[in-house]
């Protein structure tokens, strides 16, 4: 047996405990991992209090990636003592996930560490930060540069936000870094942003076109937020949507899209094939700044995760959690 975090579906809704789990009741996989770290992102505040229903089997591990030591494997490019990231591909909402001392799961969908970064810093980054690079490549893609204007992120002291902030920078790009945390300015500038820009004044619902404002964005917030970010988007720019920490809606119009050839690009971080996964991480190795990584990141033990699913959907929690497993 090995420890780990269990939600179980109970009479009224979900329980979440700590507790001795069977080895031999881990799902279906060719590699056997010791997970030496997970983190805490804003899908696993959603499926360990149940506010959504993320989780799809019962029971589950709660935890949508991890790091850690190669145990035992049947997949060729993996051998026992290779040290290897996971994010996404359902763990922690359909396969057994993260917050555990072991995972079993498909090889296919490890990566290699990369090389430069440990396993705590691969999950300082972890599915936030990762998801954050597929941003910054899918707006590299698009075409728009530094020299078309300036980059808005929103949730800019969350997991996804702070790194957003930190690679924009990093790029080149004049960071209009979006928060309702005020106090959090130092924080922010220190990261990279040439500008603080309060949530408020992108939350609530506006026109369908404004001011052109900024050339490209990403965003963590969705709902009127995202909507607004489109109306004051310069002509030809784009913004990467990826979240929904304001809400599922958008209540916007093709406005933006065929008056100023604004682009919407979508992100999802769970499914992404793995080429394009070790691109993401390979570039995250080299461009993001690790002692800017070390400002945003909070480390708590395996045992102190269970009780921050709240926390971290009320926004309370700043950059990233690290938890320690091993
Ligand atoms: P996080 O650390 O909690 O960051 C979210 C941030 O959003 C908060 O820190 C807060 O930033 C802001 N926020 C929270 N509630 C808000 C509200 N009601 N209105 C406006 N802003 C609000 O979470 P995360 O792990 O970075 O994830 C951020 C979002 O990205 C989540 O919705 C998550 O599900 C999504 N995500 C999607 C993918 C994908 O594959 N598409 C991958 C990773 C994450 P401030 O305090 O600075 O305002």
């Amino acid at each position: 047996t090995f420890k780990a975090w269990v939600i179980e579906k109970a009479e009224a809704g979900q329980s979440l405990s700590f507790h001795d789990f069977d080895e031999a009741d881990l799902m279906d996989g060719d590699v056997t991992v010791r997970v030496t770290h997970s983190g805490l992102n804003y899908k696993d505040g959603l499926a360990m209090t149940g506010h959504s229903p993320v989780v799809r089997r019962f029971p589950m591990i709660p935890g949508i990636d991890f790091s850690g030591v190669v145990e035992a494997s049947d997949h060729p490019e993996y051998r026992p003592g290779d040290t290897v990231v996971l994010t996404g591909w359902g763990v922690g909402e359909t396969h057994l996930g993260a917050y555990a001392e072991k995972a079993r799961v498909k090889g296919d969908w490890l990566v290699p560490l990369p090389e430069g970064l440990s396993p705590a810093q691969a999950m300082a980054i972890g599915t936030a930060g990762y998801t954050a690079m597929l941003c910054l490549m899918a707006l590299e893609h698009h075409g728009v540069t530094p020299k078309d204007g300036p980059a808005i992120v929103t949730g800019a002291s969350g997991g996804v936000g702070s790194v957003a902030v930190a690679l924009l920078a990093r790029a080149g790009w004049h960071v209009l870094a979006s928060t309702g945390r005020a106090d959090e300015e130092d924080y922010l500038k220190s990261l990279g942003a040439a500008e603080i820009v309060d949530r408020a004044q992108l939350s609530e619902s506006g026109k369908p076109l404004a001011k052109e404002r900024w050339a490209a964005g990403i965003d963590a917030v969705g709902s009127t937020t995202l909507a607004n970010l489109l109306a004051a988007t310069k002509a030809d720019g784009a913004i990467a949507a990826c979240g929904l920490a304001q809400g599922m809606d958008l209540p916007s119009s093709v406005a933006p899209f065929i008056l100023r050839g604004v682009s919407l690009l979508g992100i999802n971080s769970v499914t992404t094939p793995g080429r394009k996964r070790r691109e993401a991480w390979a570039r995250l190795a080299s461009e993001l700044d690790l002692d800017k990584l070390a400002a945003m990141t909070t480390t708590v033990s395996l045992l102190e995760v269970g009780g921050l699913g709240e926390r971290i959907l009320a926004g309370g929690t700043r950059g990233r959690t690290v938890v320690q497993v091993a």
